[in-house]
């Protein structure tokens, strides 16, 4: 009995390691890693600083034309601000219509880089520049996943959607996928599911996992202006001093409020069991993010991030002259929150913390939405059949940052950020100095794109 299960594992282990290596095999053999570095390179040159993502799309056109390439449209909110739409429809008919999210624009420059940031320059098997990683190396590899698949006749059921958005860093409602989801509503309907932008392998207590993204916080960009008396400087007495007021609701503000969000229990649960109880009890909770904090302070802040909702302030502004009261002063705040947190009910807790002799006027200047998906829908199911065929195990997680795929969520599409590396990339050298990606994690994120397909025609 032994003897035959073993046989049978054994024989499973070379099935799955045939396959691992064939999949491998058609990758390589239709794509390689230098063009997919040629075209990262050059869309790296175009400083896309919320501006000109339709010259990155032009230098994608002019690849996708060469290849025969011509189901694609730009479409343009504001003049040089493109999102590129590229569909390559399986010759099979139909089946999952799968939607890969990624974006041209990126962050300034700023520090002290080693190479020129806009230079695409390759230097010991790393591609360095602005983008590199987020998001212009997950980019130059979707366009290349919709050539491999065409390279191979489209033999494939479903649909694959790539939308290379514009203006993921600055979120302006007018522009990129917000644009996009309130003008070009047919460009989502059809879709089963999308995948957002970034993740790859991560190292998580001690063991290598590949990151899959569910679940992001909310940001909610405020304005807070308190009004006082303008007068001469020469008097205090009797005198609302607007800048006095600002500072005083700032001090009384606390900078997080504990918070256990459904989906983040589901996400504790899923990784740790009952150890749960750590992170999830209030007092243990504190406790544990200090004691792991002391070594790593890193991950403190995540599991800080994770379970509370946070208050930062960013922005001060008042006065004018040294011996004048300014009209107002005002600040402004950074909050990140969860889908059972509403706005009104964080304005009201604002409210509460301003003195109540004063006048005040809150102001939303921006306001992404906390979504999540299940971990139950076909897609996840593939994905980590996808992870597991790697040889890995999925580490799925709620984001604190924010992305554009809080806006397909909105639209009852499940999305989940994953894209397959065989190293950890490195992250905090995302919007930091010297952002690099390893050249050859460019072919490995198109194998776990493919594979991702395939997986998605069984399933
Ligand atoms: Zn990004």
């Amino acid at each position: 009995m032994v003897f035959i299960v073993s046989f049978i594992f054994i024989f499973q282990e070379k099935i799955m390691l045939y396959c691992f290596g064939a999949i491998h095999m058609v990758v390589k053999e239709h794509i390689s890693v230098e063009e997919v570095a040629d075209l990262l390179k050059k869309i790296i040159r175009v400083r896309s600083v919320g501006r000109d993502e339709t010259k990155v799309a032009e230098i994608i056109i002019e690849v996708l034309e060469r290849e025969g390439i011509e189901t694609y449209r730009l479409i343009e909110s504001a003049k040089g601000r493109g999102n590129l739409i590229i569909d390559i429809n399986g010759k099979r008919g139909e089946g999952y219509n799968l939607m890969i999210v990624g974006h041209s624009d990126v962050v300034p420059v700023e520090g002290k880089w080693s190479v020129d940031p806009w230079g695409g320059v390759e230097r010991n098997g790393y591609i360095y520049g602005r983008g590199a990683i987020d998001d212009k190396g997950q980019v130059a590899a979707m366009v290349y996943l919709a050539i491999l698949l065409h390279r191979l006749n489209n033999d494939f059921r479903g649909k694959v959607r790539l939308l290379i958005a514009a203006d993921e860093e600055i979120q302006d409602p007018n522009h990129g996928v917000r644009f996009l989801v309130r003008n070009h509503p047919e460009i989502f309907k059809d879709i089963d599911g999308a995948i957002g932008e970034l993740g790859g392998k991560v190292v998580f207590m001690g063991e290598e996992r590949q990151l899959v993204i569910f679940g992001e916080k909310g940001a909610l960009s405020l304005r807070i202006r308190i009004y006082g008396d303008k007068g001469h400087a020469s008097n205090v007495y009797g005198v609302r001093n607007a800048v006095e007021g600002l500072a005083r609701s700032l001090t009384r503000l606390p900078k997080e409020k504990f918070f256990i969000s459904k989906p983040v229990k589901e996400m504790f649960s899923n990784l740790m069991g009952l150890k749960k109880i750590f992170l999830t009890n209030r007092l243990l909770n504190k406790i544990s993010i200090a004691l792991v904090g002391r070594k790593d302070l890193r991950t403190a802040r995540m599991l800080h991030a994770i379970t509370h909702i946070t208050i930062a302030k960013t922005v001060l502004r008042a006065g004018q002259a040294e011996n004048v009261y300014p009209e107002y002063a005002e600040a402004i705040l950074d909050i990140r929150y969860f889908p059972e947190n509403y706005e009104k009910q964080l304005l009201d807790f604002i409210r509460k913390h301003i003195p109540s002799n004063y006048k005040y006027e809150l102001t939303t200047l921006r306001n992404t939405p906390s979504t999540y998906s299940s971990l139950l829908t076909r897609l996840y199911a593939a994905i980590e059949k996808t992870i597991h065929d790697l040889g890995l195990k999925p580490l799925p997680l709620i984001q604190t940052g924010t992305s554009d795929s809080a806006w397909i969520r909105k639209l009852g599409i499940p999305v989940y950020n994953f894209m397959y590396t065989e190293q950890p990339l490195e992250v905090e050298r995302i919007h930091g100095t010297d952002e690099r990606i390893r050249k050859e994690e460019l072919i490995n994120i198109v194998e776990g794109y493919y594979r991702l397909i395939m997986n998605l025609q069984r399933l």
